[in-house]
């Protein structure tokens, strides 16, 4: 059986593995650390079909003061601020409208399949418990503000994103367990959740390694290649023969493709999350204040609140005050929440300015394949991911017009 070297244990990676296999192929994943414990640990576990809103909309600028003030959700460490302010000016540029509704419909085809290709992947397998279609809540401490600016509603239109408007009772309706502060509410009924995304990952690879894949720990730092393909990668200092390589090393991606020779402007964009042990109230579904920009979600382990896009580079130590200030958020969120177990973690969400992950054949090798880039919705995208990985693999043409994730686009 022709086989694949995939990099990076990840969503993407465990779900591309698994699509690799059931397209015929024999797999080898390799991860420098455990399964699972990049981004997609930690994360807010939404699994949304309806994201299709990027962050980079006309008007998002007069927000950002707001964004970046003491305790808002956006930080950029000054002593980091010039070498991402290139990634961040490229940001701004695609906020223009068409650029924006460009990115909008790249979302909504890449997000719309990822709880029916989640249910293929776990058909039949403890994983399918850890997913669940139950909505998704939206609240805002200001009326007429939890959908959003009028771009953003004109997307969710455009895609036929299911909202039903909630007002203050309706709220408290869904959730008792929030403050009675909200004065505006959206549920996305289509929209979803995973209970456990650790879990997630861990069950769709120990699945994968029962199906015949190799699962094998070790630190991928460079290529050997013919000039036309990649013929062996180095791990941990030794070199390993390929046929085939996907690349979904998540923030660190970048790192790799370039010694590739397509260096591409991946950024960490680092998230925090408290994991709160038998929090007292518990909401039904996620729940994501839309001014603070943080999702509360129940998690078959307690209430995770997660949130906070900050720029401090990849290796920077975490700044935990940014946790702290999302259990003081959640506490003021839900008033009878108990505080006595809690975990904190930082995440770094693999992000390109353009908001679009890199999806796509490598441009200087045949047999090399990128897959990462996900930013705020890896967990919506990874088992879409992984489909659309197995078909370029196979040289089958994929079911999404692919050209918004192309790795040349940066030039
Ligand atoms: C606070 C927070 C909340 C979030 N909430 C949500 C949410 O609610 N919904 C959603 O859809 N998304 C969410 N996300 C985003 C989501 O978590 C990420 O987009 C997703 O996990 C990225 O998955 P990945 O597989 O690309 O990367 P990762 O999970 O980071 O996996 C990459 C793997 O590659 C490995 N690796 C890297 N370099 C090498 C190397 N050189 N050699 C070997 N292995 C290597 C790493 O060890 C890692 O295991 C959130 C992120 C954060 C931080």
């Amino acid at each position: 059986m022709a086989e694949v070297t995939v990099v990076g244990a990840g969503i993407v990676g465990v779900c591309s593995t698994a699509w690799l296999q059931r397209a015929g192929f024999t797999v080898t994943l390799i991860d420098a650390g455990a399964v699972g414990e990049g981004a997609s640990f930690g994360n807010a576990g939404n699994l949304s079909p309806g994201a299709v809103v990027p962050y980079m909309i006309p008007g998002f600028m007069k927000e950002v003061p707001g964004w970046l003030a003491q305790n808002g959700p956006l930080a950029v460490r000054p002593s980091y601020f010039l070498k991402v302010l290139p990634w961040l000016l490229t940001a701004v540029k695609t906020s223009r409208a068409e650029t924006a509704f460009k990115t909008s419909r790249a979302m909504h085809a890449l997000h719309r399949g990822t709880l029916d290709a989640y249910d293929t992947l776990t058909k039949n397998t403890e994983a399918a418990a850890l997913i669940e279609r139950c909505g998704q809540l939206y609240v805002s401490t200001r009326e007429g503000a939890a959908q959003g600016s009028a771009v953003a509603q004109a997307m969710r239109e455009a895609a036929g994103v299911k909202i039903q408007s909630l007002d203050p009772m309706e709220i408290r309706e869904l959730e008792p367990a929030l403050a009675p502060i909200f004065k505006s509410g959206m549920l996305i009924p289509d929209n979803g959740r995973c209970k456990n995304p650790h879990q997630l990952v861990q069950l769709i690879a120990a699945e994968a390694q029962r199906n015949g894949a190799s699962i094998v720990r070790g630190e991928v730092s460079g290529f050997e290649t013919n000039g036309a393909n990649v013929t062996g990668i180095v791990v941990d200092g030794k070199v390993r023969p390929v046929e085939r390589v996907v690349i979904a090393a998540g923030a660190a991606a970048g790192r790799l493709s370039a010694k590739l020779g397509t260096p591409l402007p991946v950024e960490a964009e680092r998230g925090y999350h408290i994991t709160i042990g038998e929090p007292g109230v518990v909401p039904r579904i996620p729940v994501t204040h839309v001014d603070a920009k943080f999702v509360c979600s129940p998690m078959n382990m307690g209430l995770r609140v997660a949130g906070t896009a900050e720029f401090a580079g990849y290796d920077a130590e975490p700044n935990w005050r940014r946790a702290e200030l999302l259990a003081t958020q959640a506490s003021a969120m839900f008033p009878g929440l108990r505080m006595e177990k809690v975990s904190r973690w930082m995440g770094r969400r693999p992000s390109l300015p353009d908001g679009l992950p890199v999806l796509g054949a490598a441009p200087n090798y045949a047999n090399a394949f990128f897959a990462f880039g996900n930013s705020h919705f890896g967990m919506s995208a990874g088992s879409v991911m992984g489909k659309i990985v197995a078909e370029l693999v196979a040289q089958r043409t994929p079911d999404i017009d692919i050209t918004p994730f192309s790795p040349r686009r940066f030039g």
